[in-house]
Parts: C-alpha cells; structure tokens; sequence
C-alpha cells in the first residue's frame, strides 16, 4: 500500500512542534493487569471510531495551523487491531490537515498476536516507521499470569516478521517485577529481547493497579504482591546490562540506541505542546491540560456533538469532547518538574523559570532541599536530576513536589505513555 499523498505544504517550515497522540481503545481482551483506557467487546464501535477520530484532526486543525508535526503515536488499546483502510483513513487525514515534517516519526503501538506479514507490510507502506511492540515477557507463564493472548515464540516471531517488512526503528516493551519472578527469569526474557537488537526498549516494574483484576486477585490473597527488594535488584541490573549492551539510558524506564529514543515520548517528558485525539487522549495544548471523555462510545457522540455546532455556527469550543477539569498552575508547574525527572539529564531550572515565571526553588524549595540531602536528588553544573538511588526511589521524589489540592482526575505525573 502507497503512503498517502503529502500536500506541498508539509514541507513548508512552521514555527512550533507538535506532537499527535491518537488513541484506539479497541483489544480483543482485557489484559489482568491492564488499567489503561481500552475495551474487550466494542468491536461494533469501531465502524463510527475512525469517522469520529477523523472529525476531531478537523476539529483540532485550525488551532494547530501555526504548528509543524513532528511525531503521531498511535496507542491504546491496540492500534495494530486497525484495518489498514482506517489507518490510512486517518494518515490521509493527518496529512490533509496539518503540517506535517518531512521527517516525521509515525509510531504505532501493536500486540504481537494479531501481526501478520501483510498487515505489517501494509503499515510500513502507508508510511509507519516506527513499532512498539507489546512483548511483556519471554516466558510463557509469565504472559499467562499477565492474562496476554501471545506466547513468547509468537512474540518473538513478530518481532522477525516486523523487521522482515522493513521496520528498521523498533520498541519492545518488558515488564519486570512480576509476581513470583525470580532475578533470573527476568535475565532470560531481557537477554533474548538483546539478542533481536531492538533499537528501543521500555522496561516497566509492574504496577498493581487498583480496579484491575491482578488487584483484585492480590486483595483476595489468591497472588503475593511483587517483592520490592526483587525489584530494586532487578532495575539495578537492567540499568547495568543495557548500558553494557550500548543502550542509553534516557528515561526512568526507556533505553535506545544512541540516536533512536522516542521523540514522541520525549515530547510528554520535556512538558512540550501535544494534542491527544479519541477517547480519553490527554493534551498538553495552549499551556493547558485536559483529556477527552473516557467511553468510545460517549466520545463518538461527543465528537458529533462538536462537529454539529461547528457546521451550524462555524465555531466549536470542544468542550462537549473533554472530561475533568482544567488543572492549576500549581499542578502545571508539578506535572512539569515530576515530568521532567523522569528524564535521566533531568530538569533544567533555567528553562523551567522562563516557562513558568518561578524559580523551582520558588516552587519546591523544601522538597529539593530535603531530597538533596536524602542523596535522591543532586544538582549539576546545570540540571537538577535523580542520582542512580532517587532513579528506583523517584516516587517518595515525585510525592513531595504534588500541590495540596484535591487530584484532578487528568493529571498526568505518568506520562501518558502506553504498552499494549
Ligand atoms: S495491556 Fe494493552 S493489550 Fe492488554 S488490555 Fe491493556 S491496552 Fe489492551
């Protein structure tokens, strides 16, 4: 399949970058340990999905005039579930749309069972480059414990049927930490991800959230909770074998070959401007976050709603797509310097007191200084970053710079990243 035709004015310079998020909430099942914004069964949502999330790049295109496009991440959910016609349905109108660069990084988020030869071929050719690929695991009764529909052979072999299409930019995302998984259960599954060269690995310590079933199978006593010393010695020795094998350790939980971080991430991290489109896509836009309406199908009549008012009136304030509220500046400024520790070089002040008119000291004076003394925080000639014990600690960080407000419910200290 032929890249969708780019209009001469992609390649006309604009001032600000921006990055698209757009979401496909749409899995074949619901994995256990999974609290993302996605859905088992909705498979007769999907035909008004894509019209919808079609309306809202229209919806959004004019205030984004100004801006030039320099990623799109298709997450979920499981975008590789889309029908290559709905995919190119949404490239064409990305490109229709907006400015787009030239060299743009298109992500797509894909779950291994469902990637075929032609559907990855067919991807590459409407101009994906780069692959996230849901592994999780190497073994299979860890993916069994995860309740995910792969096995580690057919995750493996999607990672050769991806590169056999040409994808030559590839993730792989591993969680560790899991439950009953022993220092080298989780050696074997990182060893045999090396062995594929992947240019980009997310390693995640497993969260036991709330409202997931995992949560409710440990609440019940039926599972232990993950051990937090095995864990710790986990992240140690990751740290340690990837910077062996040449990758860059850039985030608390992302490592790429030099070069090959993920620009769209990087984005969410370095508090720069994104809009999120579908259901639940957060944004960070205009020096403001908000989030859409969790439901697909809320979010399609939401989008109708919208697109309605925009053809009666010629105006649409898109308020009728977004849930929660509009967080403070005290939230803004915290989202931003939790944001940025995340990143290995960490925050740079001077930055952050231009963007926020307020010194971080201004902002978060005791937690700093308290976090310099812990040894979780240190200074350098000029960034303020976690040293390599505040990297496994970085929460008893991160609780301290959150404001004495009430959450809201769209705050982001995660960055809105996702594995599928
Ligand atoms: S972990 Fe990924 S594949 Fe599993 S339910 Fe969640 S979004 Fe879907």
């Amino acid at each position: 399949m032929a890249a969708p035709p780019r209009p001469a004015s992609s390649d006309a310079p604009a001032a600000t970058a921006l990055a698209l998020y757009l979401h496909i909430p749409f899995c074949t099942a619901k994995c256990g340990y999974c609290d993302f914004n996605s859905y088992a069964g909705l498979e007769h949502v999907v035909p008004d999905y894509t019209p919808a999330l079609v309306q809202e790049l229209a919806l959004w295109a004019p205030a984004a005039r100004d801006f030039r496009v320099d990623t799109v991440f298709f997450g979920g959910g499981t975008p590789s579930l889309s029908s290559l016609a709905d995919l190119e349905r949404i490239l064409r109108a990305v490109y229709a749309q907006y400015t787009v660069a030239p060299d743009a990084e298109w992500t797509l988020e894909a779950n291994p069972s469902e990637l075929t030869a032609e559907h990855l071929a067919g991807m590459r050719g409407l101009g994906i480059n780069r692959l996230s690929i849901g592994v999780q695991s190497l073994h299979d009764d860890e993916l069994a414990l995860l309740e995910r529909q792969h096995s580690a052979e057919r995750a493996l072999s999607a990672v050769e049927a991806a590169r056999a299409a040409g994808f030559d930019n590839l993730n792989i995302d591993l969680i560790f930490g899991l439950i009953g998984q022993p220092l080298a259960r989780w050696q074997q599954t990182l060893e045999r991800a090396l062995a594929v060269r992947p240019e980009h690995l997310s390693c995640y310590a497993l969260t036991v959230e709330p409202g997931t079933a995992l949560y409710y199978r440990v609440a019940k006593g039926q599972l232990p909770e993950p051990d937090p010393d095995v864990v710790a010695d986990q992240f140690e020795w990751t740290r340690d074998r990837l910077e062996r094998a040449g990758y860059r350790h850039y985030e608390l939980s992302n490592w790429a070959l030099p070069g090959r971080e993920c620009r769209h991430n990087l984005v969410y991290w370095r508090s720069d401007p994104y809009l999120g489109m579908g259901a639940g896509a957060h944004s960070f836009f205009a020096g403001r976050r908000f989030a859409n309406v969790d439901a697909p199908t809320r979010y399609v009549e939401a989008v109708r709603a919208s697109a309605a008012e925009r053809a009666a009136t010629g105006r649409s304030t898109l308020q009728q797509i977004r849930g929660g509220e509009t967080p403070s500046a005290a939230t803004l400024r915290a989202d931003a310097a939790i944001l940025g520790l995340r990143l290995i070089e960490g925050i740079d002040p001077h930055a952050f007191a231009v963007r926020f008119g307020c010194t971080l000291e201004a902002a978060f004076g005791p937690a700093i200084k308290r976090h310099l003394r812990t040894g979780l925080l240190e200074r350098t000639a000029d960034r303020l970053r976690l040293t390599a014990r505040g990297q496994f600690l970085a929460n008893e960080v991160f609780v301290e710079l959150l404001p004495d407000e009430p959450a809201s419910p769209e705050r982001a200290y995660a960055a809105p990243e996702h594995e599928t």
